[in-house]
């Protein structure tokens, strides 16, 4: 019985201006009884899309926080900022930002503990890359980086994270995992949060898959027991394309 969650995450694409009209697409046909639907933008475009998704059921959430309240980070944005905006979602820990921004365990760590003090739902990124897949460390750097995610959390907290699968080697290369291997996956990411919790919190914690999903596989991965929606990239950026997407979760 938890609900399913498909997140767009649009990456370093669309103005303000790109982003509202999405919105006036999408309205009323991206909504669907029974499936949360939230949209990850850059920052520039999220005051545009919390007025443009009101009256909706879309939410809108950011990309990347700063862990700290304020204070001298030139070029960051905080928890803080985020909730003064009316924003209800904050992707954590994405593999770019890994790669790319130096993002770690420990970053994403108080990173989510930032969301919660502000009241942004994270959505916390976890993923192998191709050597450690071909290694047989799949589970192992799940594990590692989804007890990362949770440390410290009260259960109640713990309990509204979001996780999203997304192995590294799947992203934007149409390279998607099978059904079976995320589901698979994504009940041994499960198993990790009982173990630091217990079962009735691991039962209500969300776990989506990310990595080349499309309006053409996502029933597939949907019927999965443990897969409770989808982080999309590429085709979350078109309308037509995200109602598929919506609709078949
Ligand atoms: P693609 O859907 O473009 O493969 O990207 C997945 C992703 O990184 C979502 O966060």
């Amino acid at each position: 019985n938890r609900t399913p969650i498909i997140a767009g995450n649009w990456k370093m694409f669309k103005t303000a201006k790109e982003a509202a009209a999405f919105v006036g697409e999408v309205k009323g046909k991206a909504e669907v009884e029974g499936v949360q639907s939230v949209i990850c933008a850059p920052f520039t475009a999220l005051p545009a899309l919390v007025e443009a998704v009101k009256g909706t059921t879309l939410k809108v959430g950011a990309q990347n926080l700063h862990f700290e309240d304020n204070g001298a980070y030139t070029g960051e944005i905080s928890g803080v900022m985020l909730n003064d905006l009316g924003v209800d979602f904050v992707i954590i820990g994405h593999s770019e930002r890994r790669a790319y921004f130096a993002e770690t365990d420990e970053t994403v760590s108080k990173k989510v503990h930032a969301a919660f003090r502000h009241h942004l739902i994270p959505i916390v990124c976890v993923g192998e890359k191709l050597e450690e897949r071909e290694a047989g460390q799949t589970k192992e750097v799940c594990r590692v980086q989804t007890e990362a995610a949770f440390d410290g959390l009260a259960a109640t907290e713990a309990a509204q994270v979001v996780v999203a699968y997304e192995p590294i080697w799947a992203i934007g290369t149409g390279k998607s995992s099978t059904a079976e291997d995320a589901n698979e996956v994504i009940g041994y990411i499960r198993s990790v949060i009982r173990d630091m919790f217990d079962d009735n919190t691991a039962q209500q914690v969300r776990i989506q898959y990310g990595g080349s999903v499309k309006p053409a596989n996502i029933r597939e991965y949907m019927s999965q027991p443990e897969i409770d929606g989808a982080l999309v990239g590429g085709a979350s950026l078109e309308p037509a394309s995200y109602i598929a997407l919506v609709e078949g979760a």
